[in-house]
């Protein structure tokens, strides 16, 4: 394929880069800040450092245009509310006092103070900090950190592009603030914020931006005609301005949709579009509309969300797609780099060959530049860069990790009744009652306690090679006798073996199970300074040996009362990897489903009368889209149901998720079959149990009485009398006594105490039945 070059030079560009350095420096200098060990002056200039290395090394990649703006201390929404002046009330005099302070005590809270709530990112695993908003906030420019942050990239001489979360995403990711009532609307104070908007766009004109780029990710989803017509009454008001740089406003994650033609018509300069997952959407709807003449196109071409290589061929032929769709074509990722690692090159486990198949933040930043070099000189002045691809993408193409013969043959046979117990519920609970001979409200956990300094040092050790796997086993096992021992004296009912040896509830099942990669320094930023290494589900997944059969018999070998079984289901495992784009999602859902199968089965077989499958992703992984929603539900349901169903009828599955507003997926729970569910339910006092019962949802549950999020004990009567509220709803029968969630980040003091005031409060409340 020959691309002719275009009219103008297209720029390469991209809205945002991981921000924490080769090395993680912005965690241990903000860290060390939070400890007395930084200086506010050294902290700055760690950050400033930090910016300048990221800028330099992407103009050097080939990056025309670089971002400014995005980088953050803790977060780039809450960085967004200090710049329209949304400080909550109780925060006020703090960040009066110091910003900076201020600033991390809205992020993190103080003895005294609650910070912003946090919570998801669209559907990315990263979290903001929501605004809290209401009919009295008052909104005021603050341009200095934007302002500060353009200048620092203008006088190292790069074309830079000041990058801000867009006036209409800010108020619909709003909540209303603490004594506003909760109908109330955060979009109707558009008028009151777009003065504000034009403010800062004036300043940084003033500071020399030429472009700048307003992100409107809220746009991709489901919106209504009135919240579609605050977006196109904000972009006629901004674009209106005189005194101001040329907009351009970003989408990502998903397709325009309605907004599309909403945009298109805006006097803005720009739109930047997704054309990865939504690009044949995304493609027919700017032909629907008659292109963007007169605009600029930044098209996300590259997955800013992925870690796989881009097939450059594909993004060059939808790049000469768009050529003749708007009057300028500029190349760029799909969204923010932020959401993935650094630099693969600094993985030297990972197969060399197969390295060549990820990109993350560095590699992409590379594409990005031989796209755009690609698309203005044509396919010649990257040829080499072309032929490297095509075999990278033929290795992984080829490659028997990717295309493994008996786990296609096996997921393809799978049938109907694979995923179907062989006795309905009904059937099944007088079987499972008969074999466990439990009392009515049983007491359990949700599978871990204490990650202690001890278990941590032990595997440190283990790594380190200062003790060997025996060493590390026997410390491991010494902890499920404390464990188990605790459970029997404290007299619960279905015990746990505690999950010690599990460093995280998703690595731990990767590192098992072939297909999967682990990276070494893969961190992306989930919240904060808190980073994850999300493991990559690379191949075709199989499971080569039992991975918990042993931990969960030893400490069944311990105990006559039933231990439970405890693993992390496949939508979970899905949702907190990087996930292959060669197959359709449900296709590798259905692969690590059986997988999961194997594990249940083989524990069913050495005895575990009680198996959890933890699905605290199932929510979360909801598409943005409500028309996709069904779909997804169905496999992912149907994952769930292959891991879970190839046991006996008197085999109890239980599963585990940890919200309380489920309201969304009340089918898909009943889907899943599962016998017991347990929910967090403690600080909404057990409003999963009026709604569990208000959808007739028919098996048994166990609402949380006791709020693992907090290290204070719950007395046995504040549980008790949680207990006599979920029987309001649930018949003793059906309802279990249990935390909201694992016990990992909790104490030990703390943990047995809540435990035995958890047993007490069962014991009180079934005298009364
Ligand atoms: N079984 C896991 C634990 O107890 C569940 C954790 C979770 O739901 N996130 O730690
Ligand atoms: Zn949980």
């Amino acid at each position: 394929m020959t691309t002719k070059s275009a009219a103008a030079a297209a720029r390469a560009t991209v809205y945002g880069y991981p921000r924490q350095g080769a090395n993680r420096e912005l965690k241990k200098a903000v860290e060390g800040y939070w400890k007395g060990r930084v200086t506010a002056t050294e902290l700055r200039a760690t950050a400033a450092e930090l910016r300048r290395a990221t800028w330099h090394r992407l103009a050097e990649t080939g990056l025309h245009e670089v971002p400014t703006g995005d980088f953050s201390y803790y977060d780039h929404v809450l960085d967004a509310t200090v710049m329209v002046g949304a400080i909550p009330d109780r925060h006020r005099a703090a960040v009066a006092a110091d910003p900076l302070d201020g600033y991390f005590a809205m992020a993190r809270g103080t003895q005294e103070v609650a910070p912003l709530e946090m919570t998801k990112w669209f559907d990315t695993n990263y979290h903001y900090l929501v605004p809290e908003l209401g009919p009295d906030t008052v909104f005021t420019a603050d341009s200095a950190k934007q302002v500060a942050e353009l200048t620092e990239a203008r006088t190292l001489g790069l074309s830079a592009r000041p990058v801000l979360v867009g006036p209409v995403t800010y108020l619909l990711l709003a909540k209303p603030a603490p004594g506003v009532p909760a109908d109330f609307e955060p979009l109707t104070l558009l008028d009151r914020l777009l003065p504000v908007y034009a403010e800062i766009l004036a300043d940084l004109r003033a500071a020399g931006a030429d472009w700048a780029q307003l992100d409107e990710p809220a746009l991709v989803q489901d919106r209504t005609p009135a919240e579609l017509h605050a977006a196109e009454r904000a972009y006629r008001g901004l674009g209106a301005l005189t005194d101001r740089p040329k907009l351009l406003v970003a989408s990502y994650f998903d397709r325009l949709g309605e907004a599309l033609p909403v945009l298109a018509k805006a006097p803005v300069e720009g739109l930047a579009l997704d054309f990865t997952e939504a690009a044949a959407q995304n493609l027919d709807a700017l032909a629907a509309v008659g292109g963007l003449p007169g605009k600029r196109l930044v098209a996300g071409v590259v997955n800013g969300r992925n870690i796989w290589v881009n097939d450059l061929e594909k993004s060059l032929a939808t790049l000469g797609t768009l050529l003749g769709l708007a009057d300028r074509v500029d190349v760029s990722a799909s969204c923010s780099l932020l959401h993935v690692p650094l630099d693969a090159a600094a993985e030297r486990d990972i197969d060399p060959q197969i390295l060549r198949w990820l990109a993350f933040a560095e590699q992409k930043t590379a594409e990005i530049a031989t796209l755009a070099k690609g698309l203005t000189l044509g396919t010649d002045a990257i040829a080499a860069e072309l032929s490297a691809n095509r075999a990278d993408l033929a290795s992984r193409a080829g490659s028997p990790l990717t295309h493994d013969p008996a786990v296609r043959a096996r997921a393809a046979a799978v049938t109907g009744a694979d995923a179907r117990r062989s006795q309905p519920y009904a059937e099944r609970t007088a079987a499972q009652r008969a074999r466990l001979g439990l009392p009515l409200l049983p007491t359990t956990t949700i599978g871990s306690f204490p990650q202690t300094g001890e278990l941590r040092t032990a595997r440190a050790d283990l790594r380190a090679g200062r003790i060997d796997t025996a060493g590390y086993e026997e410390r491991i096992k010494a902890e499920i006798r404390e464990v188990i021992g605790f459970q029997e004296k404290a007299g619960l009912d279905v015990l746990v073996h505690g999950e010690a040896e599990r460093n995280d509830m998703v690595q731990y099942f990767a590192e098992q199970l072939t297909g999967y990669l682990a990276t070494r320094h893969g961190w992306v930023q989930s919240y904060g300074t808190r980073y994850v290494r999300p493991p990559i589900l690379a191949g075709d997944i199989s499971r080569p040996g039992p991975m918990t059969v042993r931990w969960t018999s030893y400490a069944q070998s311990l105990t006559d009362r039933p231990v439970k079984g405890m693993l992390t289901g496949p939508v979970t495992m899905l949702a907190w990897s990087f996930v292959r784009d060669d197959q359709p999602l449900g296709d590798t859902a259905r692969q690590v489903a059986l997988a999961l199968r194997d594990e249940v089965n083989d524990l069913e077989l050495a005895g575990t009368s009680v198996i959890q499958v933890d699905e605290p992703a199932l929510r979360e992984t909801l598409p943005l889209r409500a028309a996709e929603r069904p779909g997804y539900l169905d496999w992912a349901t149907e994952a769930f149901r292959l891991s879970t169903c190839g046991v006996r009828p008197d085999t109890q599955i239980h599963t585990h998720m940890c919200y309380a507003e489920f309201g969304d997926i009340v089918r898909a729970i009943d889907d899943l079959d599962a016998d017991v569910i347990s929910l967090e339910a403690a600080r909404s006092h057990m409003q999963v149990a009026r709604e569990l019962a208000a959808h007739g949802y028919p098996r048994e549950a166990g609402p949380g009485v006791y709020d693992i999020h907090s290290p204070r004990v719950p007395s046995a009567e504040e549980a008790a009398g949680l207990l006599r509220t979920g029987l309001g709803a649930i018949p003793a029968e059906r309802l279990w006594v249990n935390p909201d969630c694992g016990l990992k980040t909790r104490g030990w003091p703390e943990t047995r105490e809540s435990l035995e005031n958890l047993v007490t409060a069962a014991r009180t409340v079934r005298k009364e039945l």
